[in-house]
């Protein structure tokens, strides 16, 4: 077997392994993704995370208004439905109609 065709042989073996794995960790993600984030943790307290936008406490977070929400966040993954993906709180769920003080307008 020449060094060649070696080589080819492991780029394969590596392109199969890394097939593998892929669907595996696209499991996982979904399955921890489904845990709804606690308002109570720690980090979301520390954004001011509420369920509900319209819970804001105006007079701690003065740059909200209710048109802000997660589904209309830049920061949110995912956004269909009411439980949706968030790249603040990783592996979490944030409300459709929640906010906290990193909300960002979404582009486009
Ligand atoms: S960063 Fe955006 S999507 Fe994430 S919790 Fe805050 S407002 Fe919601």
């Amino acid at each position: 077997m020449s060094t060649c065709s070696r080589r080819n042989l492991f780029k394969l073996a590596g392109a199969g392994s890394l097939a593998l794995l892929l669907p595996v960790s696209s499991r996982f993600g979904s399955a921890f993704a489904q845990e709804k984030l606690d308002p109570e943790n720690a980090q979301a307290k520390a954004l001011g995370y509420v369920h509900d936008t319209n819970a804001v406490d105006e007079g701690k977070w003065s740059s909200h208004s209710a048109d802000q929400n997660c589904a209309n966040c830049q920061l949110a993954q995912n956004n269909e439905g009411e439980w949706i993906g968030c790249s603040i709180f990783p592996n979490k769920l944030v409300n459709a109609n929640g906010w906290c003080s990193a909300w960002v307008q979404a582009q486009g």
